[in-house]
């Protein structure tokens, strides 16, 4: 390794991932998680290289979450008290209209990023948590904060306008952001790469718990799928995606369920999970296979949005070279490939290698036969080489 290490920081409300990791080449010399953060017993796994350590311990904050971060770093065998860092690079869930661009963290940046929380009031404060402790144990290195609105800061107005009042929605910061963007710049990137085709016409489908689409034609995002919240697009693990805004006034004037009821409900109680009863796709796909009608419905659903949306995209993009499917189902569920790509391929030409799918790999690949039309590959996503990355870039 020629440069000192960066370290990536993913804070959320009650955990605290991170990854110690050359931002040359993306190599993970340490990674763990803390969760149960300010919860009886909390549960830390610590990874580095062959070395792995499990505890449960009381972790009241963010705080001594990143001192147990050292101290099992230093168990490992890495004392980071004395290890130089090239930078801490933090993801920040919501840039608003302020940051466009990863930004070295300031006084300044703590206070917008506080002042932006008002628009992801869920994600925003946990990542502010995170930046403040992290920035009280690592003084002397440049902390930088990664937004996942940030790739999608320039979309194109057509895409990023709600055709909502003009001045309530300036008013009110209302309009489409897009998330997931550190994953969509970096598996773009890589597919171009892997297609030598930098002006390559691209769909993304970054399908995790949480799942969205993005449209890149030449490096550049033309449309995504979420919008102002994370809630808007395709069919998720606990998120319905779209839905006739009308449904929330009626859950609200006539099921009488309150604001913050509608909002637990359509964020973490629908998707696949309320559909079938699990948000997890090995166990949707396992109960199709076993005949569960319901599970079937919402196997059902979730492709039918996604061909809806490849399809959208493809007119929007006026053609497309490659379709990438990457995060836990995008990555890992062959069922999910098969079923899009047999649905696209009458107007795609999505000629999809059924052995190829099956097969598991570590890498980008191609699941589509040489002949394909359109290619379909999959590659893992690596947010937090793209933070590292983009952390070095900035200092
Ligand atoms: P992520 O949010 O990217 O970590 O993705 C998590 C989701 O990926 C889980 O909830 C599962 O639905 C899905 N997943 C992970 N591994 C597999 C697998 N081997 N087969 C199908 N789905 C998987």
């Amino acid at each position: 390794m020629t440069e000192a290490p960066v370290l990536v920081i993913n804070a959320g409300s009650s955990s605290l991932k991170y990854q110690l990791l050359d931002a040359e080449n993306g190599e993970a010399l340490a990674k763990g998680l803390v969760e149960r953060i300010g919860m009886p017993g909390a549960n830390i796994r610590h990874e580095a290289g062959e070395v792995e350590i499990r505890r449960e311990a009381d972790v009241p904050d963010h705080a001594a979450a990143i001192q147990l971060m050292r101290q099992l770093a230093a168990e490992a065998g890495l004392d980071l008290e004395h290890t130089p860092l090239r930078a801490v690079g933090h993801r920040v869930v919501h840039g608003g209209r302020s940051f466009m661009r990863p930004t070295v963290v300031d006084d300044h940046v703590l206070a917008e990023v506080e002042r932006v929380s008002v628009l992801a009031p869920l994600h925003n404060p946990a990542a502010l948590q995170g930046l403040r402790a992290a920035l009280d144990a690592f003084p002397q290195t440049p902390h930088v904060a990664v937004f996942d609105t940030a790739f999608f800061a320039e979309l194109p107005a057509a895409s990023a306008t709600y055709a909502l009042d003009t001045a309530i929605a300036k008013k009110h910061a209302i309009r489409r952001y897009g998330f997931h963007g550190t994953s969509h710049e970096y598996v773009s990137a890589a597919a171009a790469g892997f297609l030598d085709q930098p002006d390559a016409k691209l769909i993304v489908l970054h399908l995790g718990n949480g799942a969205s689409v993005s449209a890149v034609d030449a490096g550049r995002p033309v449309e995504t799928s979420m919008g102002m919240t994370p809630l808007e697009g395709l069919v998720m693990g606990t998120r319905t995606g779209d839905i006739d805004p009308g449904v929330v006034l009626h859950l609200h004037r006539v099921a009488g369920l309150s604001v913050d009821e509608i909002d637990t409900l359509l964020n973490k109680k629908s998707g696949l999970l309320g559909l079938a009863g699990t948000n997890d796709m090995r166990d949707l796909v396992a109960a199709v296979e076993a005949g569960d009608d319901a599970a079937k419905l919402a196997f059902d659903v979730y492709i039918h949005r996604l061909v809806s949306y490849v399809g959208a995209y493809a007119a929007q993009l006026g053609g497309v070279d490659a379709i990438i499917f990457t995060a836990g189902v995008g990555e890992n569920a062959s069922a999910v490939r098969a079923a899009l790509a047999a649905k696209l391929e009458p107007l795609l030409g999505t000629n999809l290698d059924e052995t190829l799918n099956e097969q598991r790999s570590a890498q980008t690949r191609e699941i589509s036969t040489p002949d394909a039309r359109t290619k379909l590959l999959v590659v893992p996503t690596n947010e937090e080489w793209q933070i590292a990355r983009h952390a070095v870039d900035v200092t």
